[in-house]
């Protein structure tokens, strides 16, 4: 419900009450009604429903309006490709480049392709994302021709693992380059219907000091969060950190369980279809994915030595208790056993 108060201010003004709506229309209004409201005037302390003047969806469509960006993606395999559908989707223009000749599905994409690194360089994309195997990263970088880049390009990266993408961007590029480290927590497979409260970890690693290139980190940074994604601000040591024990994790039993070759039975529980969703969002993944996460994050080898060390507690609590079963079966329980005859001891 609208609540009009009637004050008797003479402070309130046409734009206190209207903000940007049409001024030269209001003030047409406004001069035929000024003698009454020189008298009574009128402010609206409280509107429920939302307007279109109101300062929270102007708010909320100034958040909307995004600048459109360029955006090349190096690396148009199966993540590549998914990002690129979102993108363009949000208005941005994509261009690709890969080693392999991904020209006929970009163009279904709406995306640019080109062969040709230097080709792809010279048409000046604002934000440079590599979405290469964790694998090919560093020779994919060598072999990029930065300097047919403008000099202040933002350059990201979406590895799963982010410490090693950060040290080689910091080795490899030159200052007057952007530096936006970025891990969708999130796959085409998690992924496929909606981004809404799947995290984003980022870290600005560096960012120049001008307006415009903060505004464009800033721009697409608000992508992914109107994409509904949780942001997470975080340095890329922690996340490899936090990872290992989770995501890593995560994909070494999801892997263990796709190569059981689990099916689903007419009796399934609901923790059973969770592994089956488990396996489906896991086991489609390139080895080189996962074999990734594992020699370049220095923390998954000991998570790999704890999985295992549980898994042998677990076994051996199983053992532990059937071997005592079976003893008593055989042996009686260790009272009577004090007074077992030679004979019975010997089976
Ligand atoms: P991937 O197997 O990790 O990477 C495939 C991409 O790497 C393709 O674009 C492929 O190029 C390129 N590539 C592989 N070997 C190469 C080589 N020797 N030289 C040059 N390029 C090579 O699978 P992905 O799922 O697409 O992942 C891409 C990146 O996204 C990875 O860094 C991954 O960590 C990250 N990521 C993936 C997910 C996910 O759920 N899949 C989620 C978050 C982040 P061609 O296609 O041209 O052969």
């Amino acid at each position: 419900m609208t609540a009009l108060r009637l004050l008797d201010s003479t402070k309130v003004t046409s734009r206190r009450l209207f903000g940007s709506f049409n001024a030269d229309c209001f003030n047409a209004n406004s001069l035929m009604r000024r003698s009454s409201w020189n008298r009574r005037r009128l402010r609206v302390c409280a509107i429920d429903a939302a307007q279109p003047f109101d300062s929270e969806s102007r708010e909320k469509e100034s958040r909307r309006k995004h600048v459109a960006l360029k955006i090349g993606v190096v690396g148009f395999g199966n993540f590549g490709q998914f990002l690129t559908k979102r993108f363009i989707k949000d208005g941005h223009e994509v261009i690709a480049t890969s080693r392999t000749d991904h020209s006929g599905i970009a163009r279904e994409l709406g995306a640019s392709f080109f062969r040709d690194a230097d080709d792809f360089c010279e048409e000046h994309p604002d934000v440079v994302i590599f979405c290469t195997s964790i694998l090919s990263l560093e020779a994919t970088m060598q072999a990029f021709p930065y300097q047919r880049l403008k000099r202040n390009t933002l350059f990201c990266d979406v590895l799963s693992v982010k410490q090693f993408p950060k040290q080689l961007f910091l080795k490899l590029l030159p200052d007057h380059f952007d530096i936006l480290c970025l891990h969708p927590m999130f796959g085409p497979d998690s992924g496929k219907e909606s981004w809404q409260d799947l995290p984003l970890v980022y870290d600005k690693v560096r960012i120049g000091s001008e307006i415009s290139r903060a505004e464009r980190c800033a721009s697409l940074l608000r992508f992914f969060e109107l994409q509904g994604c949780r942001m997470v601000e975080m340095s890329c040591e922690e996340h490899d950190r936090q990872a290992a024990s989770s995501q890593f994790i995560t994909h070494t039993v999801g892997r263990m369980l796709g190569t059981m070759e689990l099916a689903e039975t007419t009796i399934s529980t609901k923790g059973f279809d969770s592994l089956m969703s488990l396996v489906d969002n896991t086991y489609h993944d390139s080895f080189d994915l996962y074999y990734g996460l594992f020699v370049y994050n220095e923390n998954a080898s000991a998570e790999l030595a704890r999985l295992e060390i549980a898994f042998d507690q677990v076994k051996s609590q199983l053992f532990g208790r059937l071997h005592e079963l079976i003893r008593t079966q055989h042996f009686g329980d260790s009272s009577s056993a004090t007074s077992a005859t030679p004979d019975s001891d010997s089976h």
